[in-house]
């Protein structure tokens, strides 16, 4: 897993091949929580997430204008 840095906050990211087979960069620390069980309904287990860091960069509305933002200089 390589660790990049968001481009428009700085932020950590990896990223992540989603089954559809796009791209989806996601917060580098992962967030602790308690999944449950589904055939035990009260046995609850620690997992690790990655949130989507779409869903927590200030500046997300960038991420969704590809094209003509991002690659500019020269
Ligand atoms: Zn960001």
């Amino acid at each position: 897993m390589t660790t990049t840095t968001c481009r428009s906050c700085g932020a950590p990211v990896i990223w992540v091949e989603m089954k559809s087979g796009r791209r989806m960069p996601c917060n580098a620390v992962p967030k602790k929580m308690i999944a449950i069980d589904q055939f035990n309904g009260r046995l609850g287990f620690m997992v690790s997430v990655y949130e989507s860091h779409f869903s927590t960069c200030p500046n997300a509305k960038e991420h969704r204008q590809r094209g003509k933002n991002g690659n500019g200089g020269d």
